[in-house]
């Protein structure tokens, strides 16, 4: 067994207390094996991080993403999603090829071991190549493959869902077990109904968890209310898509009978409020959904509609947004945000993080209260979701791996990402606009 102490620091424990204590992880398991108060008889470890001066807490869960989306960071915003997707982001999708694609996923692996996450979702294209970019850096991740079926004919719609599944059961356990996979129907009005009760119980009986976007506009959700006369997640019930193993992104047009639907099926939903308010797409009820039993996380989207993967910012868009959409002050406040963050956002994933108490996996980010901006330390769950920004993060560490040690990334070579990045980003953009 080799050990790491994460020695001196102040630990952000399951309650959201924080106490003096140091956290002792084994590295050849990945979890970990005690949270010791100060006081403790303390054993040597066979590395060190020091935590002095610094809040330890769990490492934050990006849970719905479309990581390779970097490479279009800031090439078109203020702009409807209709119109941005179809005349901005499909078109440059469509000349996206693997290499695009994996620089893409490094470089928002780079950003996020950077702002002290540690797992993400992520539903895109040519996922080979972001297992690869997941297995090489070290972090934690939950894949699928984007299927569309509208636009497609019969035979390619049947591909689409087929690659989908394909890819779920083809790289469940990869990087030895960092990667989990999910069956990813994009939406419920980009995957043709058909498709969906073909597909959906074939994933339900293999076990695949599955996870799409629903409810993200009143533009999306009012034909489906009148074509099926039911509102969109009793129709996304019915075709059997909710399930504990189920979570959706956005369900920001979401009514009481589908709060107490998704309660009742322990459905998770994965809340994206910059993208929502980036978007103009409205403002999710998460209070309300909250109240009824329902799971949320937290996601960024893509970086094209946020435009950082910093959960740091998510957390106080969150916090912010919710209020706004309760018109009340109290709603969501400070420490369902920071639950948001981690437990909500690992048990949408199906993951044992989010939590740092012996057993729990060892993904863990370390931040540096030594600054401006987080003194004085009244309240330090609300500086996480008020002050705090990702680059706070010293340390980062997943399956009891330092990933990152005193702001340098120890996995990935952080100037040869983002050359290739660059480089990429700006020949994908040429080849779209010749
Ligand atoms: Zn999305």
């Amino acid at each position: 067994m080799t050990t790491l102490r994460i020695a001196d620091g102040r630990v952000l424990r399951p309650d959201h207390t924080v106490e003096r204590a140091d956290v002792l992880v084994d590295q050849a398991s990945g979890e970990i094996l005690a949270v010791e108060p100060e006081g403790e008889g303390r054993a040597s470890a066979d590395d060190r991080l020091d935590a002095e001066g610094s809040l330890v807490i769990p490492g934050l869960v990006n849970a719905h993403t479309h990581v390779a989306m970097t490479l279009l960071r800031g090439y078109a915003d203020d702009k409807p999603l209709d119109a941005w997707l179809q005349e901005d982001i499909w078109p440059v999708e469509a000349e996206l090829t693997a290499e695009d694609v994996r620089a893409g996923a490094r470089l928002g692996i780079l950003e996020m071991i950077r702002s002290g996450t540690t797992a993400f979702a992520d539903m895109y294209f040519f996922m080979p190549e972001v297992v690869a970019a997941v297995e090489e850096s070290g972090m934690r991740a939950l894949l699928g493959y984007g299927a569309i079926t509208v636009g497609n004919d019969d035979e390619a719609a049947h591909q689409e869902m087929r690659d989908g599944l394909d890819f779920a059961e083809g790289y469940d356990g990869a990087a030895d077990g960092r990667v989990s996979t999910a069956f990813m129907p994009h939406s419920l009005t980009t995957v043709g109904e058909d498709y969906l009760r073909e597909y959906v119980p074939e994933a339900r009986e293999a076990g695949i968890p599955i996870h799409f976007h629903a409810n993200e506009t009143a533009g999306e959700v009012d034909p489906l209310v009148a074509d099926h006369d039911e509102r969109p997640l009793e129709y996304a019930d019915d075709i059997g898509m909710l399930a504990d193993t189920s979570f959706l992104a956005h369900g920001v047009h979401t009514d009481r009978t589908e709060h107490e639907l998704l309660a009742e099926r322990d459905t998770a939903v994965i809340h994206c409020p910059a993208s929502n308010m980036k978007l103009a797409s409205g403002m999710a009820p998460v209070q309300a959904m909250r109240d009824r039993g329902v799971t949320v996380g937290l996601g960024t989207d893509g970086a094209a509609s946020n435009n950082d993967l910093s959960l740091f910012d998510e957390m106080r868009d969150a916090a912010m947004l919710g209020k706004l959409a309760a018109d009340d002050a109290s709603a969501v406040a400070a420490d369902a945000v920071v639950e948001m963050a981690t437990q909500g956002g690992a048990e949408a994933l199906g993951l044992a993080s989010g939590r740092l108490e012996a057993g729990a996996n060892a993904d863990l980010a370390v931040l540096d209260l030594d600054q401006p901006h987080l003194t004085p330390d009244h309240d330090l769950v609300s500086h996480l979701t008020y002050a705090a920004s990702g680059s706070d993060v010293r340390h980062t560490v997943c399956d009891g791996q330092v990933l990152m040690r005193d702001r340098t990334v120890q996995t990935l070579d952080e100037q040869a990402v983002l050359a290739d990045a660059r480089e990429r980003a700006q020949a994908l953009i040429d080849r779209a606009e010749s």
